[in-house]
């Protein structure tokens, strides 16, 4: 894993520190119009640089809304000061997950982190938000995949975004809470809501691409900012769009697991029962047709924690 190319470069978003906020590398513009207010986050992982980069970028421009509320926030500004081409692996947070921490009982809590202390002074612009896309890219190479939680309404509103091809819907991680399953966004009777992309892998230059595409339809959807200057930035030639339900996640309960092949981010398991791979001695086998293997770590298994998980192919 270490032979990963290093396509992109780590932006400079120190310009960025000092904010009307209040709080340093966040900053909100109010149309003062009426509107949603949308959030835009970059870094919740520290070396997930996509989102900084079109995050930057964006800044730099002077977008500001045409109708409600923008916020931008470069939310593991601490662990991203760490990222280091040399050891491009280390910053993905400094303390504990900065995404496993969104629930009211945590964030109320006695505990202290980096992270806690991060996402303490990120809450109220993720509680003021009506909509939350959060830019993240993953560890190994796959497909970019919109992650939109359990609820039909993060399934809609992927299809609406129409980008990118794959919507894995998801119940999140049994080792803590999303932001994007943070309260509202996580309440079927709640009209808040937010979306998760996975933009490709981390340092891969499609991932930027990925990352700017979504945001503008994302921004463009809620109708946020000028249709002109987004239908100069949207590339309408996409792929149908199609959703892949995640039914379990398999754990490495032995030191020995190991993939029955080198398998990528989303590669189809054709037949039930066909070897996914091994815990041990034990099999791991695909539980029904054209199963689909979402995030798989070969190179990074850990025993205890999620391997892979695995999902069904739904049609649009
Ligand atoms: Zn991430």
């Amino acid at each position: 894993m270490s032979s990963v190319p290093i396509e992109l470069a780590a932006p400079d978003i120190t310009p960025h520190r000092r904010s009307a906020t209040g709080v340093d590398y966040v900053h909100t513009f109010d149309s003062g119009k009426p509107g949603p207010h949308v959030l835009i986050c970059a870094l919740t992982h520290g070396n997930e640089i996509c989102g900084a980069i079109v995050v930057d970028r964006l800044l730099r421009q002077g977008l500001r809304p045409v109708a409600g509320t923008l916020t931008f926030a470069f939310n593991n500004v601490q662990a991203f000061a760490r990222f280091d081409t040399a050891n491009p692996f280390a910053s993905r947070f400094v303390d504990e997950d900065f995404n496993r921490v969104w629930t009211t009982d945590t964030l109320d809590g006695g505990r202290d982190s980096v992270e806690l202390r991060r996402a303490r002074a990120i809450r109220p612009f993720v509680e003021a938000a009506d909509y939350l896309l959060d830019i993240h890219s993953m560890l190994e190479p796959s497909p970019p995949v919109m992650i939109c939680g359990p609820l039909e309404k993060g399934i809609r509103f992927a299809f609406e975004v129409g980008v990118p091809e794959s919507i894995v819907s998801d119940t999140g991680h049994a080792n803590g809470t999303r932001m994007r399953d943070y309260m509202g966004f996580g309440d079927a009777a709640s009209p808040r809501n937010a979306l998760l992309v996975e933009c490709g892998q981390h340092w891969e230059r499609s991932s930027e691409r990925v990352a700017w595409q979504t945001t503008w339809r994302f921004l463009d959807r809620l109708g946020v900012v000028d249709r002109g200057m987004a239908a100069r930035e949207i590339d309408r030639a996409v792929a149908p769009q199609r959703l892949i339900r995640v039914t379990e996640a398999v754990i490495a309960s032995t030191p020995a697991f190991r993939f029955a092949r080198p398998f990528s981010g989303l590669d189809v398991i054709p037949r039930r029962g066909d070897i996914i791979a091994w815990d041990g001695e034990k099999p791991v086998r695909a539980p029904y047709d054209n199963c689909v293997l979402v995030m798989p770590v070969p190179n990074n298994v850990k025993t205890g924690l999620t391997a892979v998980r695995l999902g069904r192919l739904e049609a649009a």
